[in-house]
């Protein structure tokens, strides 16, 4: 036996394709993978353009601000860690670029499409860091 906790969600894969998002989280940084041979932005990240099918990648620090572009209520069956129902949405970043994220700080009925959004980096376990929006401050 281990006293390692339990963990309660299903942890991200971190691959050679990923890792430079996951770092990025680490510091505070919301990166979108970017073509550097026709700058298109490319979430989720993916070892080849899928416009020019290069393979020479970086990434763009996004300003985190979006809007809610879609979203549904989990209300049942709820999965550990979540008690309480909670919200999943499509967050269209300022630059267009779209990903799914989890919504915080906001009651489930006050949620509407365009609601501008920005990211929130959380530790919502020991040692997992998730980025996750919340309405933006006005
Ligand atoms: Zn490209």
């Amino acid at each position: 036996m281990t006293d390692a906790p339990v963990r309660q969600r299903v942890w991200p894969a971190v691959n050679t394709d990923t890792r430079f998002f996951w770092d990025g989280v680490a510091q505070g940084e919301l990166r979108v993978q970017q073509c550097l041979s026709c700058a298109t932005l490319i979430h989720p990240p993916s070892p080849a353009c899928h416009r020019c099918t290069s393979l020479d990648l970086g990434y763009h620090v996004a300003s985190g601000n979006g809007i809610v572009y879609s979203w549904v209520v989990f209300r049942h069956p709820l999965a550990p860690p979540f008690t309480e129902p909670y919200a999943v949405a499509v967050i269209e970043l300022d630059t267009g670029t779209r990903l799914v994220s989890q919504l915080v700080d906001v009651p489930l009925d006050q949620i509407w499409i365009g609601l501008p959004v920005s990211v929130r980096f959380i530790e919502v376990e020991p040692g997992l860091t998730l980025p996750l929006f919340g309405p933006r401050a006005a």
